[in-house]
């Protein structure tokens, strides 16, 4: 029988790499549901191609095959996800949104693909505590923890986990490089070609951090035991260290079909959209080197607020998102990112245990703040 599959963000980077998946392994999956922002022309033009039951768009648009059922807005995202239909929900949406509708998938007892990894960051010690008692599989689509997924054999004797990072365009750039980098530079991202967002938290390597977070809560690993190290190849995904020293690394192409795909077919390896064998002579040498620290401040800033727990990983979130969007619109420097995020962090409460609703309201209050504070420095 077939899988049943939704897809939330389904016009975007990740959203349109696993439709690219799904339709070489189209035996194995039945798309039920998708889901776009604004993006209403390619999201008629993949209902055409996969005919899904019912799609979800942000705002008010017209869907071309009225057999289609339409629900709008970050509700509709919701009731889309608690479809018990579904065995699998792939979230690819970015930002904030991707929480409410895991949370709703999680607790009608369906299975997560996740590549938004706002949600762990924002509400990580609520998702995955609901996820088991709800009896949820929280499968990693995010390259690096979708290595370490693979290497795991038995986590009880994994000493460390050790995630690579490309190091973004400014790996060897100077910090008066960086300080003038404009718009386009950043999103000029040497090996992946990802969404604007998560493009600029690369170059700042804020993603790096975002993802040590995410590690820690998909493996329940201390921070201590969450290393990051630079290379810029992009061809060892992340790799864990057990305890007798021995250290197992997943290796491939840079290419998201692959973790995608292994998300949606776990524990099943198919052929699927697989173009090239891997080559090792034709890659002849891989690089490491330490993470600059100075220049990316961006990834101890996450390692405290990691620590710190509670609230303080949804405060840089908010933050972080806030001052790129408005790196985005040329209203700051990409430098003013982390100022602004370090600064907003250093000034708010932490709630150690937060429910839900001070997750959100701690996600809203942090907006806004970060905007009055942007609009100062504007
Ligand atoms: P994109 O910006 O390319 O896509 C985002 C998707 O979310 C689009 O379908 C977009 O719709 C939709 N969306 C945006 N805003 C809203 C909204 N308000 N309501 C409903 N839908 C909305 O992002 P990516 O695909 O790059 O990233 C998605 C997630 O995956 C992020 O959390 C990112 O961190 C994570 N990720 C991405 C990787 C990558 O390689 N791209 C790698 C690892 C993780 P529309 O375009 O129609 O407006
Ligand atoms: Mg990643």
């Amino acid at each position: 029988m077939k899988k049943k599959i939704t897809i939330i963000g389904s016009t975007g980077s990740i959203g349109t790499q696993a439709l690219e998946v799904i339709e070489k392994i189209s035996d194995e999956f039945e798309i039920i549901g998708l889901s776009a922002g604004s993006n209403v022309d390619l999201l008629n033009q993949q209902v055409e191609k996969f005919h899904p039951k019912t799609v979800c768009l942000s705002k008010k648009g017209e869907i071309s095959d009225k057999s289609v059922k339409v629900l709008y807005g970050n509700e509709g995202l919701e009731e889309l996800c608690s479809n018990k239909e579904n065995d699998i929900i792939l979230v690819a949406v970015s930002g904030k949104i991707g929480l409410k509708p895991t949370i709703s998938a999680i607790k009608n007892g369906i299975n997560i693909a996740l590549a938004n990894k706002e949600t762990l960051v924002m509400a990580g010690d609520i998702v995955m505590d609901l996820a088991k008692k709800h009896n949820v599989k929280i499968l990693p689509v995010d390259s690096e923890h979708s290595a370490i997924h693979q290497c795991i054999k038995d986590i009880s004797q994994v000493a460390k986990l050790i995630i690579t990072a490309s190091g973004g365009p400014f790996l060897h750039k100077t910090i008066e490089d960086m300080k003038n980098a404009t718009v386009e530079q950043t999103l000029k991202h040497p090996r992946w070609n990802m969404g604007r967002k998560i493009t600029v938290d690369s170059a700042t390597l804020m993603n790096k951090g975002l993802e040590i977070i995410e590690a820690h809560h998909l493996f329940g690993f201390d921070y201590d035991n969450i290393d990051v190290v630079v290379h810029p190849q992009s061809i060892v995904h992340s790799a864990v260290e057990y305890k007798d020293g021995s250290v197992v690394a997943q290796l491939g192409l840079p290419s998201m079909h692959i973790p995608i795909q292994y998300a949606i077919t776990y524990p099943n390896r198919i052929e699927g959209i697989k173009s090239k064998s891997f080559s090792f002579s034709e890659i002849a040498h891989l690089d490491f080197e330490k993470p600059d620290f100075e220049k990316f401040k961006t990834v101890p800033l996450a390692y405290n607020a990691g620590k710190e727990g509670g609230t303080a990983t949804t405060i840089i979130n908010a933050a972080n998102e806030e001052a790129v969007f408005a790196f985005l619109e040329n209203k700051i420097k990409l430098f003013d990112i982390y100022a602004i995020t370090e600064k907003i962090y250093s000034e708010n409460n932490v709630i150690k245990k937060p429910s839900i609703d001070e997750i959100f309201e701690t996600d809203n209050e942090i907006r806004i703040k970060t905007k009055e504070l942007i609009e100062k420095l504007h």
